[in-house]
């Protein structure tokens, strides 16, 4: 089998080249900016994509143009025997980067497996390094399995390790600095992400936002002068320099997003594919999968959908501040009906 294949690109011209399979909408932690609720409605378990469907979809993506391919959730490492996912999917070589994000906590118990099954790259969510400030942000404890992890991950040498932290103001951002020196010495890149009023983010207002220019001016404060790093690149996050060669990220979806290179897409764990974050309806692959449909029928719903992508949700919602309309995304209401809107179904 060839495994070259020609982009097909959408409306803005982005290709399709980025999956994130969410392998399950459950979590063991419950994130203010993530699941601040007290009950959620989950996805039926029946709903659920086998390994083997998750596989066969990827595979179709792949054909497509993928190669990239994140896991996410919920918490990924909830699915049982995420190892052999890892290993089926590399059977795929058209996939070039699989990537796995997580909160960390069953990590420290689960990364050799990782390793061995030949997964790439790992992110880890790390929003402080207080273990309080992580009870009280997650309504869990755990934060010391979390830097058990970390720690298991940067012995085992993955091909990149990467922490993930969203800035909130008020929360950890005097953190920011003390983040950067923990990933120097863990052998990780800190990327700060911007508190996103995405679907699930039910407590979210515009002054909890700690801003690129805000963390840039706080960093400096400490570092002195940085410098941006100039690279094309369809990657979310912008870097950075310190004047000690430390490089880090800042992924600024709210202040300043940048749809205009996003190759992404999302898998739900129930099969359901989204174009974007911000999207409210998606298009149901599990039905034509289970359905028997042939692969070259789901290949060609797959590429019209994605030829016909005008989404650019994080532009959209920065637009609605200059009418001053920028507010939550979707009521719990509306949460509670389709819980495909949850940023934990889709995965970040
Ligand atoms: N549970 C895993 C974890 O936390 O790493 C994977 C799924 S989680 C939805 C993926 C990423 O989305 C995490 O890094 C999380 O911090 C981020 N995230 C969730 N809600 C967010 C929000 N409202 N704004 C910005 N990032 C958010
Ligand atoms: Fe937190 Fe990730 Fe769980 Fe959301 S899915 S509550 S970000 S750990
Ligand atoms: Fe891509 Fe949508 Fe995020 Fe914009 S908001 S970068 S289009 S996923």
């Amino acid at each position: 089998m060839n495994p070259q294949t020609t982009d097909i690109l959408d409306t803005f011209g982005r290709p399709l080249k980025s999956l994130r399979l969410s392998v399950t909408d459950r979590c063991n932690l419950r994130c203010k900016y993530c699941m601040p609720e007290e009950e959620y409605a989950w996805l039926p378990r029946e709903t659920l994509l086998s390994f083997e469907e998750m596989c066969a979809l990827t595979e179709l993506f792949t054909e497509l143009g993928v190669d990239k391919v994140r896991l996410t959730g919920g918490e990924p490492l909830l699915r049982k025997d995420l190892s052999t996912l890892i290993r089926m999917l590399l059977e795929n070589p058209r996939i070039k980067d699989l990537a796995l994000t997580t909160n960390g906590i069953l990590l420290a118990e689960q990364a050799e497996g990782f390793h061995a099954a030949g997964l790439h790259r790992v992110t880890v969510s790390l929003d402080t390094l207080k273990p309080k400030r992580f009870t009280a942000l997650t309504r869990r404890d755990g934060h010391d399995k979390v830097l058990a992890g970390i720690d298991a991950v940067a012995r085992l040498g993955f091909r990149s390790l990467k922490l993930d932290t969203v800035a909130m103001r008020g929360f950890n951002d005097d953190e920011l600095a003390d983040l950067i020196e923990y990933g120097k010495g863990v052998g990780a890149e800190v990327r700060f992400i911007e508190y996103m009023d995405v679907g699930g983010a039910t407590d979210w207002s515009m002054d909890k936002v700690f801003s690129r220019a805000a963390i840039l001016e706080r960093l400096s404060q400490r570092y002195g002068p940085i410098e941006p790093i100039m690279e094309l690149s369809s990657a979310p996050a912008q870097r950075f320099v310190l004047p000690d060669g430390t490089t880090f990220g800042i992924i600024p979806s709210t202040t300043a997003p940048f749809c205009a290179a996003c190759d992404r897409s999302r898998l739900t764990g129930d099969g359901m594919w989204y174009l974007c974050l911000y999207a409210k309806d998606g298009l149901d692959l599990r039905g034509p999968l289970r359905a028997g449909s042939p692969a070259e029928r789901i290949k060609a719903l797959i590429r019209s959908v994605w030829q016909g992508r005008q989404d650019r949700g994080a532009e959209e919602r920065k637009e609605l501040e200059q009418v001053g309309a920028r507010g939550k995304l979707i009521g719990v209401d509306k949460l509670r009906e389709d819980p495909h809107l949850e940023m934990h179904a889709r995965g970040g």
